[in-house]
């Protein structure tokens, strides 16, 4: 069970440490592309989007490549919800989802028509391995007083289970709500993003014990060095870091929204806590303005991130052209699932609608 404090809980936690490393130890970085391959394989890609009647649809955090050619192409680059929505009131016959497998399954969800594929199935995330259905199943059921809410970077068989699904930029509003209404709750997986609301609510919440390995290695004593280099910048975090680095951010939020504050805040530097592939929207969107990663571990053996998700990386070219081509990779979500994981997913965006919110999530 997720509660750290038992015996019991130590042992889920490092298997699931263990099946996280297992995980990346398959990932293979994609080879690099000369100038003229790249060309080519855009264009083989473009002639079969049309051909097709495909949208690439693509997250911040996937390589700037991919990024550009969903906004050049007619697609769309987004964080997750945003994604499946594009994708939902798009007139495609076939989405592309370039990022992790959770994405592709809300992309299913919400558009059950949609041929939905991806550029590799083994893009996946350490929130959604940390959180698998039969462990969570058993643990609401043990608490079956809590209203359950979960993360948007789940499965949609945790989706399923939940009463709730949020995105970081709703999480805050959707537990003021519970709370108004004395309900108690469960929270999973994210354990910093779900302290940070615990700590901003006062909500009476259990929390899942999963973390972001990107996040999760951003270090405060780094950034405080980094601000004396940059006395004048602005730390931008997005929730998933851990409390001692939310302590020390100017402004906390999801991807959508550090990269409002990016363009909005008079500042010229920026410090920013999430994975570097956002620095390729921040560069287009605030122009003139300096981004810096936050450190992180460093390329040492407790770093396997560094600012970089390994499983976003997965995702490039070559593979989105091949998945095309023969139509592979398909995203499917049984059927029963999808219906139920709908449930919690509407009653969020009905939520946002009602409450005049803004819906936007990170991975
Ligand atoms: S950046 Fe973190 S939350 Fe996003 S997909 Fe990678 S591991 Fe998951």
């Amino acid at each position: 069970m997720p509660n750290p404090s038992t015996t019991d809980s130590m042992h889920t936690l490092a298997s699931d440490q263990e099946i996280v490393r297992q995980y990346l130890d398959r990932v293979n970085p994609p080879e690099q592309l000369s100038e003229a391959e790249r060309r080519q394989l855009e264009s083989q890609i473009r002639e079969l989007m049309q051909a097709r009647n495909a949208r690439l649809v693509a997250h911040y955090y996937t390589d700037s490549l991919l990024q550009d050619l969903a906004d050049d192409s007619g697609g769309f680059v987004g964080d997750s919800l945003e994604m499946a929505r594009f994708g939902r009131d798009c007139d495609a016959d076939i989405l592309m989802v370039a990022g992790v497998r959770f994405m592709g399954e809300s992309a299913k969800i919400l558009s059950p028509g949609k041929k939905v594929l991806m550029p590799t199935l083994e893009a996946t995330c350490s929130l959604d391995i940390a959180c698998p259905i039969d462990r969570f199943a058993a643990f609401c059921d043990e608490h079956p007083d809590r209203t359950v809410v979960v993360y948007a970077n789940t499965s949609a068989a945790v989706k399923a289970r939940s009463d709730w699904v949020v995105t970081s930029s709703i999480a805050l509003d959707v537990v003021d709500h519970l709370m108004e209404r004395g309900e108690k709750i469960i929270w999973a997986p994210d354990k910093h993003l779900g302290a940070y609301i615990k700590k901003t609510t006062g909500a009476d919440m259990l929390l899942w014990d999963a973390a972001c390995i990107v996040h999760e290695e951003f270090k405060v004593r780094g950034i405080k060095d980094m601000l004396k280099l940059y006395p004048e910048a602005a730390v931008l975090a997005h929730p998933e870091s851990p409390d001692a680095v939310l302590e020390v951010a100017d402004m906390i939020g999801s991807t959508s929204q550090i990269i409002n504050a990016a363009r909005s805040l008079p500042n010229r530097d920026f410090i920013v806590a999430t994975d570097q592939g956002i620095f390729h929207k921040l560069q287009q969107l605030a122009p003139g303005k300096q981004f810096i990663i936050a450190p992180t571990a460093g390329n040492d053996a407790t770093c396997r991130s560094c600012a970089n998700c390994p499983w976003m990386g997965m995702n490039s070219l070559q593979a989105l052209y091949s998945s095309l081509l023969d139509e592979t990779n398909e995203i499917t979500v049984d059927a029963v699932i999808a219906r139920q994981a709908m449930v919690p997913l509407q009653r969020m965006l009905d939520f946002a609608v009602e409450n005049k919110l803004q819906i936007h999530g990170k991975a």
